[in-house]
């Protein structure tokens, strides 16, 4: 299928407001789950604690055309049927890693923080729940710049919300979103949200530009924990090999957005990256890797805990939970 032709098709027929890409949440935030159930997870790998908090969720109704443009509704029904998911929406899933090595505290992302919606923004809180200060967190990773990654950034008061942390970017991500007009062409968003993204990258960005080292890949970050460049969800989205000893673990972030949708068909993408193309062409060979090499990963959009294996199926993968540990 021409897929470019696909996405055209759907940018045509449909005006894509805030509604329609998810923007704005369910008013249904104050649930049981959401008083009762706890959202973070401890586990290790090698010497090293990992943390992963559960920054919240959002839903995205309707489905396409920002998820899977490039699918039939048909093809892409029966994928979610089958997975006995609903197929008027999506849920959505947002899990920040903290990496504690012994002598470095590195946060992996930091949630929506203060940006919509208003179902997500939990992090902080959680870092408490879990006996952790913002001003104990001695690094943080940014994944690439985007809102659900970025937004905890900076507090409501305008400050920084790690004071004493080194803050880490791919200087190729840096780069497009400090430029005046970053090429938001290829994405699904309308014209008002290209430039809310756009518009807050830069603030965020610029605002701490102070903190930020910038890395290229391959860089080690710290001891421990190198990067990888995974680019097409956005120029320098970057992913990250956590080593300990013989244990090993990859951080995938935004290698997939749904457990179901970019695993049975690595080629659907979703409607905010920036190079579609390039972002599934990234998908498979890195999930052909970690495939072929049983490589435990964890991802920052997959259900929570988020950790798990990515197996061959078909033509595509399957997404495999790692059960539950107690130590
Ligand atoms: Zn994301």
């Amino acid at each position: 299928m021409d897929s470019n032709l696909s996405r055209r098709r759907a940018i045509g027929l449909l005006g894509l407001g805030a509604a329609a890409i998810g923007l704005e949440p369910r008013a249904d935030a104050a649930s049981v789950q959401e008083r009762s159930n706890p959202r973070y997870y401890r586990f290790s790998v090698g010497d090293f604690q990992l943390t992963v908090f559960n920054d919240g969720y959002k839903i995205f109704q309707p489905v396409q055309p920002f998820w899977a443009s490039e699918a039939s509704p048909d093809e892409l029904n029966s994928a979610l049927e089958a997975a006995f998911l609903p197929t008027d929406h999506v849920m959505g899933y947002y899990n920040v890693v903290l990496i504690d090595t012994g002598k470095d505290r590195l946060l992996c992302d930091t949630g929506f923080g203060k940006l919509l919606p208003a179902t997500a923004g939990h992090l902080v809180s959680q870092l408490a729940v879990a006996g952790y200060r913002p001003n104990q967190i001695t690094g943080v990773f940014l994944s690439h710049a985007h809102p659900d990654h970025m937004g905890g950034l900076i507090g409501t008061d305008n400050k920084p919300v790690f004071p004493t942390a080194q803050h880490f970017i791919n200087e190729i991500e840096w780069n497009f979103w400090t430029q005046k007009d970053p090429d938001l062409s290829k994405t699904l968003l309308s014209d008002q949200d290209k430039k809310t993204y756009a518009q807050r990258a830069r603030d965020t960005l610029l605002a701490l530009e102070s903190r930020f080292k910038k890395f290229q890949a391959g860089n080690q970050l710290i001891e421990g924990v190198t990067t990888e460049l995974a680019p097409g969800h956005t120029a320098g989205h970057t992913i990250l090999h956590i080593q300990s000893g013989h244990d090993e673990l990859v951080h995938i972030v935004d290698l997939a957005h749904n457990y179901i949708i970019m695993f049975h068909n690595p080629d659907w993408t979703i409607g905010v990256d920036s190079d579609p193309d390039q972002a599934a062409s990234t998908r498979k060979s890195i999930f052909e890797k970690l495939a072929a090499a049983r490589t435990r990963v964890i991802g920052f959009h997959l259900p929570f805990p988020a950790v798990g294996y990515i197996r061959k199926k078909g033509q595509g993968f399957e997404w495999v939970p790692e059960p539950w540990k107690q130590v």
